[in-house]
């Protein structure tokens, strides 16, 4: 089925600008799973997510990168309240939800939405998508049933999709369709942040670029806030405000995409940025060579989770973890980007 894509309308008078408002604030948020190792070597812990802390403000995007298994989609799942942090703390709107009461989170959550890799697992096959659409606003809204069918119209006419197809199931639209259908599940509410999970990377290459905008378009309309996560440096460079580079549950360099992108600083994100291919030739970085996998996370090096695959590792690094500390207008947790630079 081909992919129909309508013109976004203009936006309404009083679509947000960015601001200096804090919507989610993560402080040292941890997230901690107890395994079974078998009868004879009992229980161990995988810190899935170590220690992040971040803040981000109405109307920006935050990027977070790293390999699979480096706890970006876990993270994802503790800031939409779909887990419970182990430790640390997390505000959505100034509220801290790591305290509050079943009460509290209940309108948090509807804040706070999450957009899903695969559309088609998280739309249910056996409910139109108007009926997708509208069991938010029964839920959660006191919409008459006729204001509730013409918030979806409106909706899936933003979303660039036809609303006479509001009948229609899951199976009856393309992948592309299929996502922008979830996007508009997650936007009816209208959310203060969009958690996008690799939103994009279920999808052919020739629709990325779509979806990535109809994204933008609803940012620029809503001000909405979003955590994008995703491996693919080339779709965080097109949507990202700041850039968080995450190795085994820890962040290793985190700061505006333009620092970032334009001189990254740890080890790590100077290998990610080398994979990656640059169109101009002025852009093409000198390639350092990803060495080895991801450590098991099971079994986590000593000192930099990095070591065992850095270039540039001497003793120090396998003894003591690197802290993140300010370098050159972000956070870097290395011990020797100095050297290393200078
Ligand atoms: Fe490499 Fe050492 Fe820096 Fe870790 S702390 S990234 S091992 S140089």
């Amino acid at each position: 089925m081909s992919e129909t894509v309508f013109a976004t309308p203009p936006a309404s008078p009083q679509a947000g600008a960015p601001d200096d408002r804090v919507v989610l604030a993560a402080q040292d948020l941890t997230r901690f799973y107890t395994v079974n190792r078998g009868l004879l070597r009992g229980q161990a812990s995988v810190k899935a997510l170590n220690g992040v802390s971040f803040e981000l403000k109405a109307g920006r995007t935050l990027a977070v990168v790293g390999e699979s298994g480096c706890g970006k989609s876990t993270l994802a799942r503790v800031l939409t309240l779909i887990e419970t942090p182990t430790s640390g703390r997390l505000f959505v709107d100034a509220t801290e939800t790591t305290t509050a009461s079943a009460g509290e989170l209940a309108p948090l959550r509807t804040r706070i939405q999450m957009v899903f890799q695969n559309p088609y697992a998280s739309l249910n096959p056996r409910k139109t998508v108007g009926q997708a659409l509208d069991e938010p606003l029964a839920i959660n809204t006191s919409l008459s049933r006729a204001e509730r069918g013409e918030k979806i119209a409106a909706m899936m006419r933003t979303v660039g999709l036809r609303p006479e197809h509001v009948a229609r199931y899951p199976h009856m639209f393309s992948g592309g369709q299929r996502q922008r259908v979830a996007i508009a599940r997650a936007m009816i509410l209208s959310p203060a942040i969009v958690v996008a999970d690799e939103p994009v990377s279920a999808l052919d290459v020739s629709i990325q670029a779509q979806i990535l905008n109809l994204f933008m378009d609803l940012q620029d309309r809503y001000a909405t806030s979003y955590v994008f996560v995703s491996h693919n440096l080339a779709v965080v460079e097109h949507v990202a405000d700041d850039v968080m580079v995450m190795y085994l549950g820890r962040a290793v360099e985190h700061g505006p995409k333009a620092a970032v992108f334009g001189k990254p600083l740890h080890p790590y994100t100077k290998a990610l940025m080398s994979a990656t291919p640059a169109i101009k030739a002025s852009e093409r970085r000198v390639k350092i060579p990803l060495i080895g996998e991801l450590p098991s996370p099971l079994r986590p090096p000593p000192g930099c989770a990095f070591a065992p695959r850095c270039p540039y590792a001497v003793d120090r690094c396998r003894q003591e973890v690197p802290q993140l500390r300010e370098i050159e207008g972000r956070r870097v947790a290395c011990h020797r980007v100095e050297e290393i630079e200078g």
